[in-house]
C-alpha cells in the first residue's frame, strides 16, 4: 500500500466528516477556485450549462444536487423541491436527436432523509419515490448513489422497493466492498441499471478491500458479472485498465454498444471522454452543483495525491 493510501487518505476522508473544516473551508475564497475544477456552479442555471456542453459534445448526463448527512426533515424536503425544479427544467431541454435516457439525476438518501434518527428510511424513500414519480413523467432516470457501507443494506433496500414501481431506477456498486459480487450477481439477474465504481469513502477492512491492488482486481470480477448478466452496466471508472478491459468483456458477452455505457465525473480525464464519445462509446458525464460542494470536493481529493497538491497550491497562491 502506498505512503498516500495508508496515512493521508483517511486523514482527508475523515475531515470530510469535519463540521469545523468544512465551515472554513466553504467560507474560503481559494477554496473555490479548487472546487470549479470538480463542481460547475452552485445553481441549476450553473448546470444546466454544463449539461448543454456535455450534450452537445455527444454525452449524456446525470446531475446531482449535492449534499448529504441531512439532519433535519425540513432540509430533506428542499431537496425534494431542487430535484423537482431540476427534472422540471431538464424536461424542457430540447430534443437533440440522440438516443433516449441521455438525461438522468443522482440521489443520495442520506440527503432525502435516510439518517434522520426517526423513520429516516421510510421518508428517503417515500422522497426518492416523489422524485422517481417525477423523473418518469419528464423521460429522465434516476440513480441511487452509494454512500458508507453502513447504510447500503438499507439503501439497497429502497432500490428494490422503487424498482418494483420504476423498473429503470438504478443504483451504483462499490468494488472495494467484500459483498459486492454478491451484490452483483442479485441485480445483474434482475436486469437493472448498476453503475460500478471502486468506492470513494473511508472503510474498514473488515468490510472492504485494503489495497488498490485487491480493489481493482474485485472491480475485474464484479464487472465481468455485469456484463455477462441481463442488466445494463455503466462502467464509472476513470482507470485506463479497467476502461479497455470494459469493452473486451462486453466484446466477448456479445454486447452491442447502446447495451452499456462509461461514467465519468466532471472535469476528470475529459479528454478521454471525448475519446471515447468518438470511438462510438455510450459515455456519461457526472455533473454535481449546489452549495454543499464540502463533503464531494474532499473525496476527489482524497483519490488522487496530485489533486492534494492542487489545493495545497490554490491555498497557498
Ligand atoms: P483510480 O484508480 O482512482 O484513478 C485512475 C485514474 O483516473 C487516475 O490515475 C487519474 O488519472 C484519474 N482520476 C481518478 N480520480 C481522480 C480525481 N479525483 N482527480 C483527478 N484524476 C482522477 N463513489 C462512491 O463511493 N459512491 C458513488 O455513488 C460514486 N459515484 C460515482 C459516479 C461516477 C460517474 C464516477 C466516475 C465515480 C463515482 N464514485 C462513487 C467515485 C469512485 O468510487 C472512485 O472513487 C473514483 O471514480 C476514482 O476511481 P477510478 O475508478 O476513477 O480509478
Amino acid at each position: 500500500m502506498s505512503l498516500f493510501d495508508a496515512t493521508m487518505r483517511p486523514m482527508i476522508l475523515a475531515a470530510a466528516r469535519n463540521d469545523r473544516i468544512r465551515q472554513t473551508s466553504q467560507r474560503t475564497a481559494m477554496t473555490r477556485r479548487v472546487v470549479e475544477r470538480f463542481v460547475p456552479g452552485e445553481t441549476q442555471t450553473d448546470v444546466l450549462a454544463a449539461t448543454r456542453t456535455s450534450l452537445d459534445a455527444g454525452m449524456s448526463v446525470s446531475i446531482d444536487f449535492l449534499g448529504e448527512d441531512t439532519t433535519d426533515e425540513s432540509q430533506a424536503t428542499g431537496t425534494v423541491d431542487a430535484y423537482l425544479a431540476l427534472v422540471g427544467a431538464m424536461a424542457d431541454i430540447p430534443e437533440t436527436g440522440l438516443p433516449a435516457g441521455r438525461l438522468e439525476v443522482s440521489l443520495k438518501l442520506t440527503a432525502l432523509g435516510q439518517a434522520l434518527p426517526r423513520h429516516g428510511a421510510k421518508i428517503a424513500e417515500e422522497n426518492a419515490r416523489t422524485i422517481a414519480a417525477a423523473a418518469h413523467d419528464a423521460g429522465v432516470l434516476v440513480t441511487v448513489d452509494a454512500e458508507d457501507h453502513a447504510s447500503a443494506d438499507e439503501r439497497l433496500m429502497i432500490v428494490r422497493a422503487l424498482r418494483r414501481d420504476f423498473r429503470d431506477v438504478g443504483t451504483v456498486l462499490q468494488a472495494y466492498l467484500r459483498r459486492t459480487e454478491d451484490d452483483c450477481t442479485e441485480f445483474a439477474e434482475s436486469g437493472a441499471r448498476i453503475r460500478l465504481c471502486k468506492g470513494a469513502y473511508a472503510e474498514s477492512p473488515s468490510v472492504a478491500y485494503p489495497t488498490r491492488e485487491l480493489i481493482d482486481e474485485a472491480y475485474l470480477r464484479c464487472l465481468r458479472i455485469l456484463m455477462k448478466g441481463n442488466g445494463y452496466p455503466m462502467v464509472a471508472s476513470h482507470d485506463p485498465v479497467i476502461i479497455d478491459a470494459a469493452q473486451a468483456m462486453a466484446d466477448e458477452f456479445e454486447r452491442t454498444p447502446d447495451s452499456w455505457e462509461h461514467q465519468m465525473l466532471y472535469g476528470i480525464r475529459t479528454d478521454e471522454q471525448q475519446r471515447l464519445t468518438a470511438a462510438g462509446r455510450r459515455v456519461r458525464v457526472y455533473i454535481p452543483y449546489g452549495g454543499e460542494w464540502y463533503g464531494y470536493l474532499v473525496r476527489r481529493l482524497a483519490e488522487k495525491p496530485a489533486n492534494l497538491g492542487f489545493f495545497l497550491r490554490a491555498l497557498a497562491s
